[in-house]
């Protein structure tokens, strides 16, 4: 079972994978947290791409293409969530040969749908437990008070230096012209499962479920 979570940023596609990954012991692929892992850790490439992520554009095919590829064979085998990817045409048609060269197949996408307001106000809303990535949000899942992560009880929370009004303006934008395209390339070839987004996330995760259960 190989899925793609898909929608704008804010839509809860990193929150849903993490629940998925641990029901169902799949592999989440985020080309998001791979290119700030990069970023942080001082890589050239992450060097090239800190100022394309700062300013909400899209780094280039050919970058995000080559970190899925490496991972595809690092943990062939796997089930993965792919988060955050594609999200271009040439990103899709890319993806479709990569699971082809390693003998899986596609069985769903999930276009996980939300309100352009409610994700503005997602976003700045949003903080990360920095030792284990579990997303909090100010309105519906604040950090606890103890200042503990309810995952890993790390006690550092990060917001993302991207969650800001500008950038996601711009990512809105690049969503809006460059993804959305791939909405009707998955209607097409019968692989697209819209979900309310907005719901709470259990609620979002058992539609999900459904879907996966058909
Ligand atoms: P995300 O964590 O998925 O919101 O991604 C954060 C930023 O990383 C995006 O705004 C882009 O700059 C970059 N990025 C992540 N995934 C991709 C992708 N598949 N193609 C191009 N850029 C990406």
């Amino acid at each position: 079972m190989n899925i793609i979570l898909l929608g704008p940023p804010g839509a809860g596609k990193g929150t849903q994978a993490r629940i998925l990954v641990k029901a169902f012991d799949m592999v989440q692929l985020s080309t998001g947290d791979m290119l700030r892992e990069a970023k942080n850790s001082g890589t050239q490439m992450g060097e090239r791409v800190a100022g394309v992520m700062a300013r909400g554009d899209l780094v280039t095919d050919d970058i995000v293409i080559g970190l899925i590829r490496e991972k595809l064979t690092e943990s062939s085998g796997s089930r993965f969530i792919f988060d955050g990817f594609p999200r271009t045409l040439a990103q899709a048609d890319a993806l479709g040969s990569l699971l082809h060269d390693v003998g899986a197949t596609l069985n769903a996408v999930i276009e996980m749908r939300v309100d352009d307001d409610a994700l503005v106000r997602r976003i700045t809303a949003r903080s990360t437990c920095t030792n284990c990535g579990e997303v909090y949000n100010d309105d519906t899942k604040p950090q606890p008070y103890n200042g503990k992560c309810i995952n890993c009880g790390g006690t550092e929370f990060t917001r993302r230096a991207d969650d800001n009004a500008d950038s996601l303006r711009q990512r809105l934008m690049e969503y809006y012209k460059k993804t959305s395209p791939i909405i009707g390339y998955y209607f097409a070839k019968g692989l697209l499962n819209p979900v309310n987004g907005l719901g709470e996330i259990e609620v979002v995760h058992s539609e999900i479920i459904h879907v996966l259960d058909q």
